[in-house]
């Protein structure tokens, strides 16, 4: 079998829980680019298999730990269980992430299922090799329609691997419907942002509805994921989004729910916040969710003063009472530099706010404890006090 050796430091990251070796901590390699290999610590002493990558910074995935031999029907458990755990959370909803990479055990492959069909993504060498195999298995256990590789992310270059869209299995069409709690969604699986929606909000969707009223400004909409789910409880509901196509799509989805006070602007939220602080205006309910400002650790500065700036004008606009759900889903910023943040922008702001519920991704994209990347997503419900 291939193997990979790792010096002491790779060694005890490994035994501390976290599935990646750096580059820097491998010092031998008898394998070849997306091998399962064997691990072997500085004293010649086996520590697990992994997924190999000769491009990557991470060129080792751990699989399993311990002495023992690669055992072939491990990736079959492993899904079999992913599968097995979002089938115990009862979500109202048919589109949902079913496997989480790193935080499911399967380092670098992500499932997310949209109705009858599968979106896949295999995001390392190690499992873009294993991905044929994992796609007769999820077609054995699920039986769905179709199943669609969205191998596209830039991460994909990190490996060498090319950045493809393409029907492994059965057949996808143009769009297709999905419904998340009352709302139905039309998706474009092969052209939509991440797999097609953004299913990691759907609970603090739900948790936002438990606040908003009133008059609401939904920045960062994409297909109005929020300003769909709150409409029905709002007087007006404005969704505001740079890009022209999830403009239509929150007009399409509109529509499709029934939904009539709902006005979508094509606009940058930056621009647009000026704007109605400018005018003069108030809102209830406020709702941010930005993509990520830092992408990587030399972003972060740049970032927090974005963040800065919208939540502080955002709090300007609020009126008393009113609800602010701020979200940031740059993993380079931690929950507790977000909320300095947002104390920052009450501060400038003299807008002072409560915390009303500290939250993160659903339940389907589950954080694994020891390992910091798999806890990307923060969600802040804040109330302005006076
Ligand atoms: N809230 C959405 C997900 C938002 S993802 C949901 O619940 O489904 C972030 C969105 O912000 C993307 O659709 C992206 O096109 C948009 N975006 C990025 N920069 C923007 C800007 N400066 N102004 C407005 N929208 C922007």
């Amino acid at each position: 079998m291939s193997t990979v050796v790792i010096n002491a430091r790779g060694e005890q990251r490994v035994r501390s829980g976290h599935p990646w070796v750096y580059r820097a901590d491998v010092i031998d390699v008898d394998a070849a680019g997306g091998d399962v290999v064997g691990v072997i610590g500085p004293r010649r002493r086996q520590v697990g298999h992994a997924l190999f990558s000769d491009r990557s910074q991470i060129p080792v995935r751990m699989l399993a730990r311990g002495d023992g031999p690669f055992d072939g029907t491990l990736i079959r458990s492993r899904l079999e269980r992913a599968l097995a755990y979002r089938e115990t959370l009862g979500l109202d909803a048919t589109a949902v992430r079913l496997v989480h990479g790193e935080a499911d055990l399967l380092p670098s492959l992500v499932v997310d299922r949209y109705g009858d069909h599968l979106v896949v993504q295999a995001l390392s060498q190690g499992m873009d090799r294993l991905l044929p195999g994992v796609v007769g298995m999820l077609d054995e256990l699920l039986r769905p329609a179709g199943i669609l590789a969205r191998n596209d992310p830039k991460v994909r270059t990190l490996e060498g691997l090319p950045q493809t869209v393409e029907v492994l299995a059965g057949s996808v069409p143009e769009t297709v419907v999905v419904r998340e709690g009352p709302i139905e969604y039309e998706v474009d699986l092969r052209r939509g942002q991440k797999t097609g929606l953004f299913l990691d909000q759907r609970e603090n969707r739900e948790a936002a509805a438990r606040y908003a009223r009133g008059r609401l400004l939904d920045g960062f909409s994409y297909h109005g994921g929020f300003a769909l789910r709150l409409a029905r409880q709002c007087e007006q509901v404005e969704a505001v989004e740079v890009s022209a196509d999830a403009v239509s799509r929150i007009r399409v989805n509109a529509e499709r729910n029934g939904v009539t006070n709902l006005e979508a602007r094509e606009a940058n939220v930056f621009d647009e916040l000026r704007r109605l602080e400018r005018e003069g205006a108030r809102f209830d309910t406020v709702v941010l969710d930005p993509p990520a400002f830092a992408r990587n650790k030399a972003s972060v500065e740049g970032a927090l003063a974005g963040y800065k700036e919208i939540n502080l004008r955002a709090m300007r606009l609020l009126s008393p009472g009113g609800h602010l759900v701020t979200c940031s889903c740059s993993y380079n910023v931690g929950e507790t530099l977000f909320a300095q943040v947002l104390h920052e922008a009450s501060i400038d702001s003299h807008v002072p706010v409560a915390i009303v519920e500290k939250r993160t991704q659903g339940r389907d994209h589950p954080v694994l404890v020891g390992v910091p990347e798999t806890h990307y997503l923060k969600c802040f419900i804040l109330r302005r006090v006076e």
